[in-house]
């Protein structure tokens, strides 16, 4: 039996020359990045430095407008939280989508008990939102368009140069969720008229607890109030200690994934296709979730019909890969992803994300299609679900229940 890593959109393993840029930091070179009286810190803010520059280029950034922060929720909440409180007096309407990483959704919500309003559009069946229904929702008090770049759950990319030109033209902010693209697909904040942008270093071989939010300096200038105050680290938005090999990891993670995103993303997408065509040759009554183009290249969303992605996931239990179903609670509610597209909830249970990764093999994949082929045949064989479609029942009428 092998074990076979397919849920690279929920976190990566750190990649070792990531790790072995980042030991230094934790030995000889530990100085604090804001002491400025000696060697160990001028050491530690140089590799900061070094780390700004790497992130910054990925996105075509300059690197004076990157924030160090955890990670990619922290970073929505300093983007979301932060113009919302510093552009109050402009307006308190906001604009973002249902099916947003609830990174996003979750301020967004807390805000509306705060006295702001926000618009949450609904994607099509592929997940996309539209320029129009982006237009059409922005108001006079409107500040903020929040958007993320690429969707965690399907994959499906939206059209950020199309939304962040209109919010130009409008004159509203324009924040993007880039936790899943950065570093997978190109970005340019210029080109793509993006104000705020979240990433995460986990989800690109990075260390677990470090990441950026990019805020514009000029055309326009974004101000943030900060939702940490301290010492005053990060130009005031983020104070507090930087954690200098979590952030020189961000970097190496960073630098890595641009040198090889044009080889990555054509290898992976190869395997992503081999994956969907191995599947689908073999089974039938299965369906892919998310655009069929606009999509990241590591991502395969895909329903199986009659059969749930919970008990999927147990038949092919040396494969690690996520369901549709919630595992975060103890409730068989499906994803709100998925039902955000509009998919009735047989489908939305029975699917299964298979994310891939720069460790991804041919091999794994093969593995994978067997193994899932085999599971499927065997629960469909034991699914009412199935007996039921076989006899000319409507599934999607069946209660689901707890057990
Ligand atoms: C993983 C993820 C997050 C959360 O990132 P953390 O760094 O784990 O806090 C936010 N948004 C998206 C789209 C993600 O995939």
């Amino acid at each position: 039996m092998r074990a076979v890593y397919l849920d690279n959109n929920a976190t990566t393993p750190v990649e070792p020359r990531v790790l072995e840029a980042m030991l230094p930091y934790y030995r000889e070179h530990f100085g604090n990045a804001a002491s400025r009286n000696h060697r160990y810190g001028w050491i530690a803010e140089e590799a900061v430095d070094k780390a700004r520059e790497q992130v910054a280029k990925v996105i075509g950034a300059s690197s004076k407008e990157i924030i160090w922060t955890s990670g990619a929720t922290e970073g929505n909440n300093t983007a979301i939280l932060g113009v919302a409180r510093m552009y109050a007096e402009k307006g308190k309407h906001m604009v973002t989508c249902k099916i947003e990483h609830k990174a996003v959704i979750d301020p967004c919500k807390f805000l509306e008990t705060q006295g702001y309003e926000v618009t949450w559009l609904d994607p099509d069946q592929t997940g996309c939102v539209s320029v129009d229904q982006v237009r059409d929702a922005i108001r006079e008090d409107t500040i903020l368009v929040s958007l993320m770049f690429a969707n965690n759950e399907i994959g499906t990319i939206h059209p950020i140069p199309e939304i962040g030109s209109l919010c130009k033209e409008k004159g509203v902010l324009f924040h993007t969720d880039a936790t899943q693209a950065f570093g997978k697909i190109p970005i340019d904040v210029e080109a793509m008229g993006i104000d705020l942008l979240t990433m995460s270093a986990h989800k690109i071989y990075g260390p677990k607890g470090a990441g950026a939010v990019y805020v514009r300096r000029r055309k326009p200038r974004v101000r943030l109030q900060p939702i940490i105050y301290g010492g005053g680290h990060e130009r005031g938005i983020r104070s507090g200690t930087l954690n200098v090999p979590g952030v020189v990891g961000c970097g190496a993670a960073a630098e890595i994934a641009l040198q090889e995103m044009p080889t990555e993303s054509v290898r992976i997408a190869r395997l992503r296709d081999r994956l969907w065509a191995g599947l689908n040759e073999q089974l039938s009554d299965i369906t892919m979730n998310g655009h069929p183009e606009h999509r990241l290249p590591n991502t395969l969303n895909v329903s199986f019909l009659y059969i749930e992605g919970e008990s999927l996931m147990m038949g092919i239990s040396d494969i690690a890969v996520s369901s549709g179903s919630a595992c975060t609670s103890a409730s068989l509610e499906p994803s709100y992803v998925l039902k955000g597209l509009g998919l009735g909830e047989d489908l939305a249970h029975s699917s299964i994300r298979f994310s891939l990764g720069r460790f991804t093999t041919q091999e794994d994949i093969d593995y994978t299609i067997d193994q899932v082929v085999e599971a499927v045949n065997h629960l469909r064989e034991m699914s009412p679900l199935y007996e039921m479609a076989q006899a000319g029942v409507d599934p999607s009428t069946a209660e689901w229940q707890r057990h």
